[in-house]
């Protein structure tokens, strides 16, 4: 939550970038950006409203003639510098992701392998904005059709992915020739800032890459802007929403992904050893703060029983602790971090107490697993749930795996078409009946066969359904671009100076 009391001076606010520069907002509400490992405040993030996002805008606006109409090679060779760039510093950049999220290392470098990967895929822009021409369209006319910017963009992002999911954006979005506000998580600000610094080291021109902080009334002035073209959005399902509603309402055109509850099927002839450990990855992985974390395990037949005995194995052994080596030693060992706030840490713990109040078991209580002084919670196995319990239903985004037992796949994707979102969804299995079966008729954009995290690399689009998104085109993927583009179609006739000037096009014979 914000606050009015001024910050401390030893805790460095947050900077915007504008134009080009750096600047320290007015402001009088700020929110702490916390060390998950030790509860400690790192940093405070200013909130801002309509005068900083006017002179954001305002900036992005200025540059975006003259980028929209720099060759599409040089803004593709900016790409290339600034991937070197964020490999030359993977270390440190891995580090502040740790520090601001809590993940552990392993999984912030995971994070920004992802992410480079999305600025080599906007690197290769001059083939992929390449447009479609059919000569002779008509007797002595061509046609041709062209992708054109769309203009400023805006990025607003989650907490969970602090350096990922604003490259999922801007990298394209500037590529494709437009200029960019982004708007990072208040809770995770630092990442996007010395991503800010890199493009600018890069080479990036002034205002084509533009940040301002805050959250409800900072959205609120960008999704209003009339200078704002494009909003993305990644978050959870009612604010999707809400940005969506505004945004279109305005004009604007969004793509808005939003909250999870991902299912993952284990069939009677699955590899339970396999299976409990890639369960294990999906659902504990960044402490089960994913919108791609397994959720919801669907026994089918026999394989509930040995299910359960792996997965409290696995969970008892895993190792839970502090994950920013500045203050553990022990950082690189352990196997699962943090989760972002005391307050969602709570929240999350509160889901084992409604379980067994909704008459399911707990097998696992990860409340036991967490001493220390950051924000620690193991991982949980939940058992014998169904499908009306508010543990299935809502998004808990935290290490709680809870398990339902069915009798066939029939029933398994009956609990697919009950969720109300649409992300993930998995099956293990050795039958390829079962698995096409899945795949063609389970009820989410994104399947996984003997995949744990079915999450699309860079060049796929990431296409969550139902209340997983809103809009029409997703965020990465060739859709990333036609989002981030509008088309231009020319008719072009050069008539023979001694031609009449019928027009073809027109004159139809047919
Ligand atoms: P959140 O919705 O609380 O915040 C997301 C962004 O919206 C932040 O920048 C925040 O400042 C802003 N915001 C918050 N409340 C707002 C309001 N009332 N009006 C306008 N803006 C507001 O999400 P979070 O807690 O930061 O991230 C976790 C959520 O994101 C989870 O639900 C997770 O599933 C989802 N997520 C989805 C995907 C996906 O691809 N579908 C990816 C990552 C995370």
């Amino acid at each position: 939550m914000p606050t009015t009391a001024a910050p401390a001076a030893a805790i460095a606010v947050v900077p915007m970038l504008i134009g080009g520069r750096w600047v320290e907002a007015s402001t009088d509400s700020w929110e702490d950006v916390y060390n998950p490992s030790t509860g400690q405040v790192i940093a405070r993030t200013p909130h801002v409203g309509k005068d900083a996002v006017n002179k954001a805008v305002e900036a992005a606006a200025k540059a975006l003639p003259d980028w929209a109409e720099t060759p599409v090679v040089e803004r593709a060779r900016v790409m290339f510098r600034f991937r070197a760039l964020m490999e030359q510093h993977f270390e440190e950049l891995a580090t502040l992701v740790t520090r601001e999220h809590g993940k552990t290392l392993a999984e912030a470098r995971a994070e920004l392998n992802r992410g480079v990967e999305m600025v080599e895929f906007s690197a290769g822009m001059p083939a992929m904005l390449m447009g479609q021409t059919l000569p002779d369209i008509a007797s002595g006319v061509d046609a041709e059709c062209v992708k054109h910017p769309v203009g400023v963009c805006v990025g607003i992002t989650p907490y969970n992915f602090p350096n990922m999911v604003p490259l999922w954006m801007f990298p394209v979005a500037i590529t494709c020739g437009n200029t960019f506000v982004l708007k990072p998580s208040e809770k995770t600000p630092l990442s996007a800032v010395r991503l800010g610094e890199l493009l600018t080291e890069a080479g990036l021109p002034d205002g084509v890459f533009n940040i301002v902080h805050g959250a409800r009334d900072c959205v609120e002035a960008l999704l209003t802007h009339p200078k704002v073209a494009a909003i993305s959005f990644v978050g959870s399902t009612p604010v999707a929403k809400i940005v969506y509603e505004t945004g279109t309402k305005h004009g604007k055109r969004v793509q808005a992904a939003g909250g999870a509850k991902n299912h993952l099927i284990i069939m009677p002839d699955a590899d339970i050893d396999q299976t409990v450990k890639q369960l294990a990855a999906s659902a504990y992985g960044c402490a089960g703060q994913r919108c791609m974390a397994g959720s919801v395990a669907v026994a089918v037949g026999g394989a509930g029983d040995p299910l359960v005995e792996g997965l409290v194995d696995f969970g008892k052994a895993m190792k839970v602790g502090a994950s920013d080596p500045a203050v553990s030693s022990a950082a690189e060992t352990i196997g699962m971090g943090p989760l972002i706030r005391d307050d969602h840490r709570k929240r999350v713990a509160s889901y084992l107490d409604i379980a067994i109040q909704d008459g399911a078991t707990v097998a696992l209580d990860g409340r036991q697993a967490a001493s220390g002084d950051g924000f620690l919670l193991g991982p949980s196995v939940v058992d014998h749930v169904a499908p009306t319990m508010r543990v299935v239903k809502e998004e808990i985004f935290g290490p709680v795996l809870s398990v339902a037992r069915v009798e066939t796949l029939e029933e398994a994707l009956v609990q697919g078409d009950g969720c109300e979102f649409g992300n993930g969804a998995v099956i293990f299995t050795q039958s390829g009946h079962a698995a096409r079966e899945f795949k063609r008729r389970f009820n989410a954009g994104m399947i996984g066969v003997n995949v744990g995290v079915p999450a699309p690399m860079a060049w796929f689009p990431f296409t969550g359904w139902n209340r997983s998104f809103f809009g029409d085109l997703h965020i990465q993927g060739t859709e990333g671009i036609q989002f981030y583009t509008r088309q231009k179609v020319t008719l072009t006739r050069w008539p023979k100076p001694s031609e009449s000037h019928h027009d073809p096009v027109w004159r139809s014979g047919r």
